[in-house]
């Protein structure tokens, strides 16, 4: 039972958003590409979490806070002995390990994923302990890629490779899952800590004037659209969106770039590009939204 589910982390919209309408550095290009890996590879790491009884408890995505320290946990599953710690990793190609630094195979030396699993369990540790909850730990890392391997790493590392995660699953659904209210009352705590907004997203400098304006294809990001009758067809992939779909996507950016932006007619315009016609645009305002003030001067809130 997933008590707490994942979404895209805002983050990574934000940085998506500014790598479609702005010009960023490489390494802000990299940092957003690795966000998207890490996402997809968490998202591939739920389907494997569907297939658990539905006795235990899931919570995806926590953002938690112990002695100032704040941490990220991909999931955390709890069963009637265990709350299982999980890192999800989306590694491809070759990597070894050599007096416990990783590298890749190529020679450069990367973060050591154990440490950063290391730290959130110390830090779990330590919250539960604040909490008065004595549980047992049991840290997992796991690679989801099958284009991922890892030379030389002793058996005993708390690691799971892909070719491992059937057994992985077939194992925890073998264990008693969580059947008292007080693993609940865990995993409800734990979530009512949850932090909103990770004041260490890492988000570059941006300006209002600065962002390219226009719409965008949903699905493959090309601004080469064009607008027929009253949808927005791609010209790279042939999708096409409902332009009031598209409307409602474009004010959702503006909010999540520029939340003290006010949504007027003129700056949904300036941003739609291609749905050029105000008309439509005040009609999908005045239908989705709530009208503040007449005139020149109104505006639309949720
Ligand atoms: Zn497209």
């Amino acid at each position: 039972m997933f008590l707490k589910h994942r979404s895209e982390p805002l983050e990574l919209r934000i940085m998506r958003y500014l790598y479609l309408r702005m010009r960023l550095s490489s390494k802000e290009v990299n940092r957003y590409f690795n966000l998207v890996k890490g996402y997809i590879g968490e998202q591939k790491f739920d389907v494997w979490l569907e297939s658990l009884s539905n006795g235990w408890i899931i919570l995806n995505d926590l953002l938690l806070e112990i002695n100032n320290t704040i941490f990220q946990i991909d999931s955390l599953l709890f069963s009637e002995r265990s709350i299982y710690l999980i890192e999800v990793k989306n590694f491809e190609g070759d990597f070894y390990i050599e007096n416990e630094r990783w590298y890749t195979l190529a020679g450069k030396e990367i973060k050591n994923p154990l440490d950063q699993l290391d730290k959130n369990e110390s830090l779990l540790r330590q919250l539960l302990q604040e909490l008065g909850i004595s549980a047992s730990i049991k840290p997992y890392l796991i690679f989801v890629n099958p284009d991922f391997h890892l030379y030389q790493a002793s058996m005993n590392l708390p690691i799971i490779y892909p070719t491992q995660l059937n057994r992985f699953f077939k194992r925890l659904n073998e264990e008693p899952p969580f059947l008292e209210r007080e693993q609940l009352k865990i995993a409800e705590k734990l979530m009512s800590l949850h932090l909103k907004d990770n004041p260490y997203s890492r988000i570059p400098f941006y300006n209002y004037d600065q962002l390219k304006k226009g719409t965008f294809c949903y699905s493959c990001h090309s601004f080469d659209v064009e607008l027929l009758g009253n949808k927005i067809v791609c010209n790279k992939c042939y999708c096409h969106e409902d332009v009031e779909a598209a409307i409602l996507r474009i004010v959702e950016e503006i909010t999540i770039l520029f939340k003290d932006q006010k949504i007027t007619t003129n700056v949904v315009q300036e941003w739609c590009g291609v749905i050029g016609s105000k008309k439509t645009i005040r009609r999908v305002l005045m239908k989705n939204f709530r009208q503040m003030s007449h005139g020149m001067h109104s505006y639309y809130i949720k």
